[in-house]
């Protein structure tokens, strides 16, 4: 039988909010439950955003909460070789291609165009520089600034259809293409969140990634690439996300309070998180339904 292992893997890009702290609790508990083990990597590959002090932040909030996790902590920054490796590979077999548009070109060529498909980040990638010839495009990639991205008809046309499964046996059908070409390699960090997660939850033996509703859609994401890398699928089970009483999202940048002023106003983080875990959280928070996507096919 395959040992079980959950993780959590924060961006150190902010202090962690209470929403981390149920994450982190439902990941941490789901893996001891089943004698299981739960990790703990630090996604810290965007240069620009992520800070050292946060790293020591969520240690703490960790640690406060009595959330403690196996074995050394990862941090992406230290894994840049793999993912490039890995990168590197999928340039070989033709599935991704350098992109050198702006940002303000995409925009400008998406309100051009009378049907620009939409995915849930957004409108798709115009796939302006799809068609460049790869010679022509090798040739530009030595001298402008660029991102990669991947074909994604491309790919899925050599992975075929893809599934997985959620926490109660459920076949959930891939859809990358609802994202269009996503950046594989980023113009201002050498790797994106999809690929770095990928290859990190196969490294770490992660056999059920418990995380948050909101990245449901990346999962679609996350099985083709799987496909392409032949590395096992996890199990998924996507969980509620916290809210306000109001119903509005917990998220650094709504200013939710971070875990670090609950401690600071003398809450007992056992009780919150006995709480928690018995379905009870602080006035002014509430589990968001979850979206029916995450329920069922
Ligand atoms: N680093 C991601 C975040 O903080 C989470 C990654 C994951 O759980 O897959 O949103």
């Amino acid at each position: 039988m395959t040992e079980i292992a959950t993780r959590f893997a924060p961006s150190p890009t902010g202090r962690l909010h209470l929403g981390h702290g149920w994450s982190a609790l439902q990941a941490h508990d789901f893996a001891t439950e089943r004698r299981g083990h739960f990790l703990l990597r630090i996604e810290d590959i965007d240069p620009g955003r992520a800070r050292e002090e946060h790293v020591s932040g969520i240690i703490e909030d960790l640690l406060w909460l009595g959330l403690t996790w196996e074995g050394e902590i990862v941090f992406q920054s230290q894994r840049l070789a793999l993912y490039a490796m890995a990168l590197e590979d999928l340039k070989e077999r033709g599935l991704v291609y350098p992109c050198f548009c702006t940002r303000a070109e995409i925009a400008r060529e998406i309100a051009a165009s009378a049907s620009a498909p939409h995915g849930p980040d957004g409108p798709h990638y115009p796939g302006t520089c799809r068609g460049i010839p790869a010679e022509a495009a090798a040739e530009r990639a030595v001298h402008e600034a660029h991102c990669w991205r991947l074909d994604t008809a491309r790919a899925c046309a050599e992975a075929g259809p893809l599934s997985w499964t959620d926490g109660a046996g459920m076949n959930h059908r891939a859809h990358p293409q609802m994202h269009g070409d996503v950046v594989l390699g980023r113009k201002d960090a050498p790797v994106s969140y999809h690929l770095a997660v990928t290859i990190d939850d196969a490294d770490q033996a992660i056999s059920h990634v418990v995380r948050g509703a909101d990245l449901l859609h990346a999962t679609h994401v996350h099985r083709l690439l799987q496909a392409l890398f032949d590395l096992p699928t996890p199990v998924y089970l996507h969980h509620a996300l916290l809210a306000t009483a109001s119903g509005e999202r917990l998220a650094k940048r709504n200013a939710a309070p971070a875990i670090a002023d609950l401690r600071a106003a003398g809450v007992d983080p056992v009780a919150l998180i006995e709480g928690m875990r018995a379905g009870q959280f602080p006035d002014g928070y509430r589990p968001l339904d979850l979206p029916v996507d995450a329920l069922g096919p």
